[in-house]
């Protein structure tokens, strides 16, 4: 079985508390802004980081994912 890896970011709506997951690259390496669907307020995704975590993928032989869990934390 292959494996692969997704570092994700989850952050939150400083206006109404929303929470959002995205791809790091985006969040913690870009800190670009974001929008919340919820209220509508933008905010910068980077100053509202709640977490960082690695995540893996289990992969058949095709490519197709057949499971995904928590590899490891990447905050402090
Ligand atoms: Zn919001």
């Amino acid at each position: 079985m292959a494996e692969a890896l997704f570092d994700v970011s989850v952050t939150r709506c400083p206006r109404c508390g929303k929470l959002y997951v995205d791809a790091s690259w985006y969040v913690a390496e870009i800190g670009s802004d974001m929008g919340c669907g919820v209220c509508r307020s933008a905010f910068n995704s980077k100053r509202n980081i709640t977490d960082r975590v690695l995540l893996k993928f289990d992969l058949d032989e095709g490519g197709r994912v057949s499971g995904v869990s928590l590899s490891k934390s990447l905050l402090p």
